[in-house]
């Protein structure tokens, strides 16, 4: 059985005390959210916090403001994102990703920021200590070596959250609060290309919460990949939202791709459609732009040569769906599937 290791425990009720415990506990210190990935990670030796700030109790990161835009907490567990009409309503890409995390227990338990602040994932790196003692560990993690890229000088672990890409396809920004201040970053910035350096946010800032803007005449879809059509993480998350004038031509686009490189990656199929329609043929170039964008490197489920040809047909999923195409059937196709 795989033991916790020890560590010292703060439960604080407002995010400046938070703020102050993360600072004078220094890097040794992790804020714990609904601990889905966390918890397993410790178990398995990935992380050992001397010092865990819990959210858990923290007043305000559960609000839900909707506005100009909407802006919703940081701790809301993914069941409530879903639950929040406003996010079926004007941003369903979102709420399309949030209902495909994990299980439904998952779902009541993870939050929101924990999703976005997701550990990156490899298959040498996602095992517990002994196995990977027994490849003598790896960069990630208390070795040297990149079992994916023996000669890579960085670690390649996938991004590995399905909010994340919703967001940025739907123009998300994030606030960050430390002891010294606050500061709001797009949330495409939030990410870096680097499986162990993967979040620009200091270890003392905490993610309070996520502001989305007003998209009056915009549409989005999320579509997910995995090998368990029931559960799994996503080997590719393709997020889609798109503007279009009263007469189709689409008037501004982003096309997101999660689990294919260390962070989601916003690639320039959107630009592709811009004052077209989505026509078949638009749909198809947008598609293989974004597949030639994709780097899926051969550290999750399946295979990697099929995970990026794959892409193109995910992104002709979620265009056609905005496009106003029933999709129902393809999606039932894809819940059912066990690859
Ligand atoms: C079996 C299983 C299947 C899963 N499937 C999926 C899946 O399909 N898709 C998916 O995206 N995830 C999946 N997960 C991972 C996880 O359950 C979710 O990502 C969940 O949303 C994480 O949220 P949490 O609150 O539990 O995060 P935690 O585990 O509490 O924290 C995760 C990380 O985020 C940091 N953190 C948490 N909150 C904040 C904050 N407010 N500010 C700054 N840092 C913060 C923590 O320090 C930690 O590093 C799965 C997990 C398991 C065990
Ligand atoms: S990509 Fe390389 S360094 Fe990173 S977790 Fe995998 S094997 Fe380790």
């Amino acid at each position: 059985m795989m033991r916790l290791p020890w560590f010292k425990y703060h439960a604080p009720r407002s995010v400046a005390e938070a703020a102050r415990i993360l600072a004078a506990e220094g890097p040794q210190a992790m804020l714990i959210a609904g601990g889905t990935d966390l918890l397993p990670n410790m178990k398995r030796r990935h992380q050992a916090p001397a010092t865990l700030v819990s959210l858990r109790q923290v007043e305000g990161l559960k609000s839900v403001a909707n506005g100009v835009g909407l802006t919703l907490g940081a701790g809301l567990t993914l069941t409530e994102v879903v639950g929040t009409a406003a996010v079926r309503g004007n941003y369903l890409a979102l709420w399309q990703a949030a209902a495909q995390v994990a299980t439904p227990h998952l779902r009541n338990m993870g939050t929101l920021g924990g999703n976005l602040c997701l550990d990156t994932r490899c298959s040498y790196y996602n095992q517990n200590y002994e196995w990977r003692k027994a490849i003598d560990f790896c960069m990630k993690k208390d070795g040297k070596t990149c079992w994916v890229a023996t000669g890579s000088k960085r670690c390649l672990a996938v991004s590995s959250t399905d909010t994340a890409p919703a967001l940025i396809s739907l123009g998300a920004r994030v606030k960050l609060v430390s002891a010294e201040g606050e500061r709001e970053v797009a949330l495409v910035d939030l990410y870096r290309n680097d499986g162990m350096e993967y979040l620009a946010r200091k270890p003392d800032e905490i993610l309070t919460e996520v502001a989305l803007p007003s998209l009056d005449g915009w549409k989005s879809a999320y579509w997910k990949l995995r090998r368990r059509g029931s559960f799994d993480f996503p080997v590719l998350g393709v997020a889609a939202a798109v503007r279009t004038a009263p007469d189709g031509t689409v008037e501004e686009a982003r096309v997101v791709l999660g689990a294919v490189s260390s962070r989601p990656l916003l690639t320039k199929a959107g630009e592709l459609l811009i004052g077209r329609k989505l026509t078949d043929e638009a749909i198809a170039e947008a598609g293989d732009k974004a597949s030639s964008a994709a780097k899926p490197m051969d550290n999750t489920d399946l295979d990697l040569y099929w995970r990026r040809d794959v892409v193109s047909v995910f992104v002709g999923y979620a265009l056609r769906e905005i496009r106003g195409d029933d999709m129902r059937a393809t999606r039932l196709k894809i819940a059912r599937q066990a690859l």
